[in-house]
């Protein structure tokens, strides 16, 4: 039986909460906290020898530290070995820290080495300190990195996933395994070996193989990720099935006078998928459909039609998005265009005030309110509707499969249809896996008379170039994004660089007012931020990833994008897709630092040819070998720890058999493998 976390050492009530931010409930789920990646430190650099931009282990002695005034508080150790120095950098620090690292003792220290002016520097490294004439062993094992939240270290995640090992080794049994086993074959370790491989993997094992997830101990966790993913989605599919819903009668006078007074006509794509959408609608079974297009191609005027069918028939929907920011500017829109309509638009987000919080609730609870527009604040609980009728999905790429099923609960004798919007293309071929239980929809066509974006790539070091580019812009009225993208595990790094660039861009050009937004701001922060932007009082956003989703600003007209080499091709395309949307020409420049990989260039090279987002994910399939960082496991659609849908689809067809197997003959076994890798997202008993 999976044992409490609050049996280990070192972990009380606030430690068990953030596991459980990570899905980690029991001591069993430490066991399936994977490594995203590894790093060797089984040996020391030089000082004298490292280079800008990697990762490296060092030790030095301290020769000083102090505390220096950056704009901040800023902690700053100098340490040496026999071939050079090196800085150490921290910005959170408490007085303990600072006492210990102090002259004379000896650190070593891990971390990504940086450039500031002729000085190396690390900002925030791993260190253990070591004292004068001791020998610290070298570790003989490649070190895991594992995903990990505000306020709780690599190391202590370390330590607790040894303890969990040792918990293991007298406590558990695994029931499911014999199944597995059968299938696989002998050639397969068991599934505690191979966990314990993967955690713990000597140095001298196949490096490449491992960082490339093609070792057999990483196999047989693969294949059992993707078998209790399969598990899921096909009773998903089969309870599905057994529902019944309203069946609507279309009269679409309200969706006609909408339309009649918009400035454009539809596409006939449009057209075609609001028509599938309606015939749904029509029967009696839950419509759960997918509609997949393209960054701009108008998704939500096709929901919008949904929408109105089922106000004409007197009933309500829920329609969410990722992020307020993203909500607040439906709202809007939805405002303006269903003002004639004599139809009531709602608003509820996480950063509503108590009281205006329970008045919307009220009016949705007593079907005063025809369209509820959310965050996920929509699932909770408390929100309770007179008789909903639709939910609706917009960008699905942030929502997974299970935040679907928890909505399904939220009236749990009617079954309300379903429609889930998203812009990430994916392959019909590995849709089949991801969404199998859904129906599909596609816009391939943009409105007439968009502009491409001109993509064009620059390296870092032309730094001043683009500040040049960004300075033309604004002159030109024209506004500007400036996206600092994850370049660490840790969002602090992300805030880190977004305030930095915050910093330089607003004493390079005074004359242009410089706005931030990363994801730690307050929402109301946040809001007020954006909207200052859509006003034109801001002409330069700084932004993290956080803007990433669907935002419309129509007079921005370049985007700079950091760190372009680590990130996907189609968040890349997602990204540029925030410019393009008025009626002048665009434009997106792509930062990257050289040396570029092969494949990083032929993905740029992709970008600057192709706006078109299917064209792209094509491409970023081909170019996907295995060992590549990115994939649907990053980009969330699938929450999937080790497995990647696209990497690894040779397993699928095994995978589908066995699932069928299972559900057949042996569903205790299934049981124990959705609990294992979904945890507390899956709940069957809900659905
Ligand atoms: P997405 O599919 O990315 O969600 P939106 O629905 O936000 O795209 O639409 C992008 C923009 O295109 C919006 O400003 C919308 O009003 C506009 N739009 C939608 N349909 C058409 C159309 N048929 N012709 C011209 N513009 C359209
Ligand atoms: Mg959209």
């Amino acid at each position: 039986m999976p044992a409490s976390l609050l049996d280990l050492q070192g972990v009380g009530p606030k430690i068990a909460e953030k596991l459980s931010r990570l899905s980690i409930l029991s001591v069993e789920h430490l066991l399936f906290h994977l490594p995203i990646r590894y790093q060797d430190r089984t040996q020391l650099t030089p000082i004298g020898a490292l280079k800008p931009d990697a990762y490296a282990l060092v030790e030095g002695e301290i020769l000083y530290s102090e505390i220096a005034f950056q704009g901040r508080r800023v902690l700053i150790v100098r340490i040496n070995d026999d071939t050079g120095s090196l800085n150490l950098r921290f910005f959170y620090f408490n007085s303990q820290q600072k006492e210990k690292l102090s002259k004379g003792w000896r650190v070593r220290c891990f971390g990504t080495v940086r450039a500031a002016g002729s000085i190396l520097e690390m900002i925030h490294p791993e260190y253990n300190l070591i004292e004068k004439d001791h020998f610290l062993p070298m570790p003989d094992s490649l070190t895991p990195i594992y995903p990990t939240t505000t306020g709780l270290h690599q190391i202590r995640i370390r330590k607790l996933i040894k303890q969990a090992f040792l918990w293991a080794e007298d406590n558990w049994q695994d029931s499911s395994s014999e199944i597995i086993e059968s299938i696989l074959g002998k050639d397969y370790p068991s599934l505690l070996d191979a966990l314990n491989i993967v955690h713990n993997p000597a140095a001298d094992l196949d490096v490449s193989a491992l960082m490339s997830n093609q070792h057999i101990a990483q196999q047989r966790l693969i294949f059992e990720e993707l078998l209790a993913h399969q598990l899921s989605i096909n009773l998903l599919r089969s309870k599905n099935r057994q529902h019944k819903s309203k069946s609507l009668k279309n009269d679409g006078k309200l969706f006609d006078k909408l339309i009649s007074d918009l400035p454009f006509s539809l596409t006939s794509a449009q057209k075609r998928t609001i028509d599938e959408i309606i015939s749904d609608m029509k029967s009696n079974t839950p419509m759960n459909r997918l509609l997949q297009g393209d960054v701009g191609c108008g998704k939500t005027l096709v929901a919008l039609a949904a929408c109105l069918m089922v106000v004409e028939n007197g009933f309500q929907v829920a329609f969410m998005a990722p992020t307020e920011i993203l909500v607040e500017q439906h709202y809007r829109n939805f405002s303006q265009w269903l003002e004639d309509l004599n139809l009531k638009v709602g608003l509820l987000t996480g950063s509503l005030n108590t009281k205006s919080r329970r008045t919307t609730l009220n009016l949705i609870r007593d079907g005063k309110i025809d369209i509820v527009l959310g965050t996920h604040a929509l699932i909770q609980d408390t929100v309770k509707f007179k008789n909903l009728c639709l939910i609706v999905i917009d960008e699905q790429h942030r929502f997974g499969v299970h935040q679907r099923m928890a909505l399904h609960d939220k009236d749990s004798h009617k079954h309300p249809h379903q429609l889930i919007m998203t812009a990430t293309p994916i392959p019909r071929s590995l849709a089949m896996t991801i969404y199998a239980d859904l129906d599909h929809s596609i816009i391939d066509e943009l409105p007439p008379g968009r502009k491409p974006v001109t993509t064009i790539a620059v390296s870092e070091s032309r730094r001043h170039e683009i500040v040049e580019s960004v300075k033309k812009t604004c002159t030109e009225k024209k506004q500007v994004y400036w996206i600092c993208t994850l370049i660490e595990e840790s969002d602090i790094f992300e805030r880190e660089a977004a305030e930095r660039v915050f910093q330089y861009l607003s004493e390079m050009l005074p004359m242009f007012k410089v706005g931030l937004l990363h994801g730690r701001m307050k929402s109301a922060q946040k809001e007020k931020t954006m909207r200052q932007f859509k006003n034109g009082e801001i002409n330069i956003l700084v932004a993290t990833t956080v803007i990433e989703v669907g935002v419309d600003v129509e007079n921005a007209s370049l985007i700079v994008i950091e760190n372009t080499e680590r990130l996907g091709m189609s968040q890349l395309h997602q990204l540029r897709g925030r410019v393009g949307r008025g009626s002048s020409l665009s434009t997106c420049i792509l930062v990257y630092k050289s040396p570029l990989s092969d494949i990083a260039k032929q993905r740029i090279n992709a970008l600057r040819e192709t706006n078109n987002g299917f064209d792209i994910a094509q491409v970023d399939l081909t170019l996907r070998g295995p060992g590549e960082m990115f994939g649907t496991r990053q980009t969330g659609v699938v929450p999937l720890r080790i497995a990647d849908i696209v990497r690894d689809q040779k397993l699928l067809p095994k995978v589908q058999k066995t699932a069928g197997e299972i559900l057949g003959s042996n569903p205790e076994s299934a049981d124990i493998l959705l609990e294992r890798w979904l945890g507390k997202s899956f709940n069957l008993g809900k659905v």
